[in-house]
């Protein structure tokens, strides 16, 4: 009686594929090397304005913290590891940001 009820039509659209954000070029063979180095604990407010893509085992995050600006590095493995560029200021981090993202820095 109710067996034609089992499949709805439609029911099989497939989703949208997944969203990706910015994806990091990797790097040239001769990049220029950022100097990461173990967050300090400063008490600023740090800001997120740009993240590179979920999908990657190690995020870059462009952040920016009492009028300066840097890049925070965050590698997920059976670790977290979190390390921080250096701050300057906006226009010179945001130039530094792209040269990561195309792969001449790293
Ligand atoms: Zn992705």
């Amino acid at each position: 009686m109710g067996a034609s009820a089992d499949k709805q039509p439609g029911a099989d659209i497939p989703l949208p594929p997944p969203y990706h954000g910015i994806h990091a070029s990797p790097p040239w063979d001769r990049h220029y090397k950022i100097a990461w180095s173990k967050p300090t604990n400063r008490s600023d407010r740090v800001r997120v304005h740009r993240h590179t893509c979920e999908c990657k085992a190690t995020i870059y995050e462009l952040c920016s913290a009492g009028g300066l600006m840097f890049i925070r590095r965050t590698k997920r493995g059976v670790k977290v590891e979190v390390r921080e560029s250096e701050r300057l200021v906006s226009a010179r981090m945001r130039l530094l940001w792209l040269r990561l993202l195309s792969g001449e820095a790293h």
